[in-house]
């Protein structure tokens, strides 16, 4: 995958992780708070509820003494006390399940609710006592002047306790809804961070990623540059190696010292020549030169003398050949003409103007020289090494006539042209 592509999903994914790090803590931190006011708020109920338990078994007991006092014939000893000490007990359990929740201020009140409950309980015990004796008009004196007046408090001390229990439960929801809003604050703030956060992360992506594909281009050009360098000097060697490859062709197939074609180019030519006979009957022939008495010129000028005539020779022949004819360096005195689309009876004219021209012509520094000529044209049959040997044998006859003449192989047999002297160079199978 693409690298800065790779990135943005690293920060998606942060962000991502981030939110649901963020709704978890927010999920968390607003339920702990909605149980921590539940809990509070149903203790407060509690309480309020056992308060309001203990002022109504305080007023049943009021009540039940009031009505022992006013309906005193049916009110018998063996019916109230039972039920007076079924009040007391109620009275002492609620009270029991209401102190451990009571805060330390809450209990100096319920001290003093036990001490005004004490003494209304020995009062009404007087009261009762005095009553079963028969002395109802000093027990109502003591219940209306003794414990009535205890009992006001008492149960004043009782709604004391449950207001002061409805301004609890009224700071703990005033607290929940303080914190309710600082966690929709942190929610703000977490959501805000996260935003940022988020923001950065894809800015930070993005400059990376644009860095990097810099980077790469930067360095996918200078590779580039570098391939077309390299591309361009690979071309160049290339190149040079073609030309140093034509230049060695045609080194290889040209003499060095008459700058004529070679042995070696002829052969080729000859070649063509031969399949182009073969093919369409085009007809060739060839005709062979040797200097007449070489060894001489080189004995009486020297030897570079003699190379000069063989120089001067060869701009000779490219002068007196037809265009469509080749010329070539045989071997050391040696040329071979090849006449291209030719009979053999047109041999003969060519071999002999090419005679001429040389016995005619001055050369610079060796004077007069001859040549004698040997000419052949190809037959049906032939081999190339074939006609060589007729051209040559041509020659050794044109030589030994007395030289400074052209003779022309006239084919009889082609089994008679076998080779009459095995020193005669034909050199054809070297090709
Ligand atoms: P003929 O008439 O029988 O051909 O006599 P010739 O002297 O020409 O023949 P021969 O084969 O006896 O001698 C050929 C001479 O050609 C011998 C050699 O020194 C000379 N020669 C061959 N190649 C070169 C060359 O490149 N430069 C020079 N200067 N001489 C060469
Ligand atoms: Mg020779
Ligand atoms: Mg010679």
């Amino acid at each position: 995958m693409h690298h800065p592509t790779r990135l943005l999903i690293y920060g998606f994914a942060i962000v991502i992780l981030m939110m649901i790090t963020l709704a978890v803590i927010a999920f968390y931190s607003t339920s702990s708070g909605n149980r921590d006011v539940t809990q509070q708020v149903s203790q407060q109920l509690e309480k309020i509820n056992l308060i309001n338990e203990l002022s109504t078994i305080i007023q049943s007991r009021t009540r039940f003494m009031q009505s022992m006092l006013l309906h005193d014939e049916e009110f018998t000893e063996a019916e109230s006390w039972p039920s007076f000490n079924r009040l007391a007990g109620a009275y002492t359990e609620t009270r029991t399940r209401l102190v451990p929740l009571l805060a330390p201020r809450e209990r100096e009140i319920m001290d003093a609710i036990d001490r005004l409950d004490r003494d209304i309980n020995d009062l009404n015990r007087q009261v009762s006592v005095l009553f079963l004796n028969g002395s109802r008009d000093e027990a109502s004196k003591i219940l209306l002047q003794e414990v009535l007046p205890k009992t006001a408090p008492l149960l004043s001390h009782l709604s004391e306790l449950t207001q002061a229990q409805r301004m609890d439960v009224q700071k703990v929801l005033l607290i929940a809804t303080s914190d309710t809003e600082k966690n929709r604050i942190q929610i703000v703030i977490f959501s805000i961070i996260a935003v940022l956060v988020s923001l950065t992360v894809t800015f930070v992506a993005i400059w990376y990623g644009r860095k990097l594909s810099g980077q790469l281009q930067n360095m996918n050009n200078y590779l580039e540059q570098k391939i077309y360098e390299r591309t361009e000097s690979l071309l160049d060697t290339q190149k040079e190696l073609l030309e140093d490859n034509s230049e060695l062709t045609r080194m290889a197939l040209t003499d060095n010292l008459t700058g004529l074609s070679n042995r070696t180019s002829m052969n080729q030519i000859l070649r063509k020549e031969f399949s182009r006979f073969e093919r369409h009957d085009h007809r060739f022939g060839i005709i062979m030169l040797d200097i007449d008495h070489f060894k001489n010129v080189n004995d009486s000028y020297g030897h570079d003398t003699g190379d000069t005539v063989l120089q001067e020779l060869a701009s000779i022949f490219e002068n007196a050949i037809r265009a469509s004819d080749f010329v070539a360096r045989w071997g050391g005195e040696e040329f071979l003409i090849c006449c291209t689309t030719i009979e053999e009876e047109d041999l003969l004219p060519i071999a002999e103007t090419i005679r001429k021209l040389v016995a005619t012509t001055k050369f610079e520094s060796a004077g007069q020289i001859t040549a004698s000529l040997g000419c052949a044209a190809i037959v049906k049959g032939e081999s190339i090494g074939e006609l060589i040997k007729r051209a040559d044998v041509a020659l050794y006859e044109a030589k030994n006539n007395g030289r400074n003449q052209s003779v022309v192989s006239e084919f009889t047999d082609i089994s008679l042209i076998q080779d009459p002297d095995e020193n005669v160079k034909t050199d054809f199978h070297d090709i």
